[in-house]
């Protein structure tokens, strides 16, 4: 299995290497040069695995140049820090069924992917006898999943940037009460897009960028993808020996497109997937493209789902690339014409092979928080504000013909105020949390200025 770019300029490249270029060298992002495709028998064969032994059937597919034992051992050390026995569970509530994904040490989906990163880059580096200096921009859920992912780990040390003052109470104490000695939060007087145009200015400076080995962690990583395939095979299992049907429709709240670029991936393999619910807030360029064709950026609006809150969605020239069926040539065309006019052309040919696959819903702010309210007062479950943009969108849109599994991105206690809002009263605290606010912390606050991030980075990294 070798990787290739969206973009055409770079092919025959494998996993390994595909794991620590991260963008590709062309601008594009990294694809596998062939999804692999499963029989009915090879799906019958991974009903019986736990959620480890799937995890390693589905990554060896993708993972060829790693060792069968070394990639077991990864793949078991990543989900061992997860409280649910069944990593990620399937509920079942009103009608629904819900894939809990936010059992991870920070709570959020994203967990699953970043557990699994940070043990595959220290394996990486270490054999290569590489080192890793991870700069990232957060809003909050990726900067925290990130570092759980890295701490104390060889031959890493993360950097992450956050708002001042500006990401939620918890998302703030779970950065900085990890204290291991890689890990550096710098919480900088200014807001989000200061951040992220720090990060940027500073890996525009490719000399800088090179001699400090500097990279990221963001969602475009091929491995993050492929961590997350792992639970859409997961729900399908558990939910057809439930139900006994075949056929199956996943409802996802989107913000990069890569949680649901993993559940076109299984779908692709040949995993029986119905439909693909596409949930947005406000921001809501994706629905309007699956509905009305019109790919076109607008402005980011605040809502009570933050990790949502995107208008350029990272993963969607992935989803692009197959839309275009492998045509690099005119996949560039396109994302010139986008960077240019900010609008993606697509014709009523292409849009209609879009709805096979995606049906799409916006959920606003009230409605967000009506989900939330009348799914607790049905069935005494709570849902976090991105969950129950997924649970509003599968009402809407699932016509009754297969199963619905809604992806539960996040918990409850991550998003409080919104949860106090609609039901009046503050989710329960999971053990993790508990006493978070009296553990030691570690924080520098320093000013929005990208040469003093610069300078700091300087005299950490000649430390280490
Ligand atoms: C990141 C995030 C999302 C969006 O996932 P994408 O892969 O960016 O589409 C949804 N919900 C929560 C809680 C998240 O943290």
């Amino acid at each position: 299995m070798h990787y290739i770019s969206t973009r055409g300029k770079v092919s025959g490249i494998p996993f390994s290497e595909a794991v620590l270029m991260g963008l590709a060298d062309d601008g594009g992002l990294l694809l596998p040069s062939d999804i692999p495709r499963l029989t009915a028998g090879d799906l019958a064969a991974l009903e019986k695995l736990d959620y480890p032994e799937l995890a390693f059937q589905i990554m060896a597919r993708f993972a060829t140049d790693i060792p069968a034992n070394d990639l077991k051992d990864l793949i078991d050390r990543s989900y061992a820090t997860f409280t649910d026995p069944d990593i990620t569970p399937v509920v079942h509530k009103d009608g629904l069924f819900i894939l809990e994904l936010f059992h991870g040490p920070t709570l959020a989906f994203k967990d699953v992917a970043l557990q699994f990163l940070g043990n595959l880059f220290e394996y990486l580096l270490t054999k290569q006898d590489r080192q890793l200096n991870i700069l990232g921009a957060t809003s909050g859920d990726t900067g925290s999943a990130a570092i759980y992912g890295v701490r104390g780990k060889k031959n890493i040390n993360i950097f992450i940037l956050h708002p001042h003052g500006k990401v939620s109470k918890v998302q703030e104490l779970q950065m900085t009460t990890v204290t291991d000695p890689n890990v550096f939060n710098l919480a900088i007087r200014g807001t989000f897009d200061d951040g992220q145009a720090i990060v940027k200015e500073i890996f525009g400076d490719v000399e800088f960028k090179q001699d400090y080995c500097l990279g990221a962690i963001n969602s475009i990583n091929w491995a993050r993808v492929l961590a997350q395939i792992v639970y859409y095979f997961h729900a399908w299992n558990r939910v057809r020996r439930q139900t006994g049907c075949q056929r199956i429709t996943f409802s996802v709240p989107t913000g990069n497109f890569g949680d649901i670029f993993a559940g076109y991936i299984a779908k692709r393999m040949g995993l029986p997937i119905g439909k693909l619910i596409l949930a947005t807030n406000a921001n809501n360029i994706l629905t309007r493209f699956i509905n009305n064709g019109d790919y076109s950026v607008g402005d980011v609006h605040p809502t009570l789902s933050p990790s949502m809150d995107i208008q350029k969605a990272s993963n969607f020239e992935r989803y692009l690339y197959y839309l275009l069926q492998g045509d690099s040539d005119r996949l560039r065309a396109a994302m010139e014409e986008f960077n240019l006019n900010g609008r993606l052309p697509v014709d009523a040919q292409l849009l209609k092979t879009v709805r096979e696959d995606f049906a799409s819903a916006s959920i606003d702010n009230a409605r967000t928080l009506d989900t939330i309210a009348g799914f607790e007062r049905q069935t005494g479950y709570i849902l976090d504000p991105h969950t129950a943009t997924g649970i509003a969108a599968a009402r809407e849109l699932s016509d009754g013909s297969c199963p619905v599994v809604c992806l539960a991105t996040a918990h409850p206690a991550k998003f409080p105020d919104a949860v106090q809002q609609a039901t009046g009263r503050e989710p329960d605290r999971p053990a993790c949390l508990e006493g978070i606010e009296n553990r030691p912390r570690r924080c520098e606050i320093i000013d929005a200025d990208a040469n003093i991030v610069r300078d700091y980075l300087r005299a950490r990294i000649a430390l280490n």
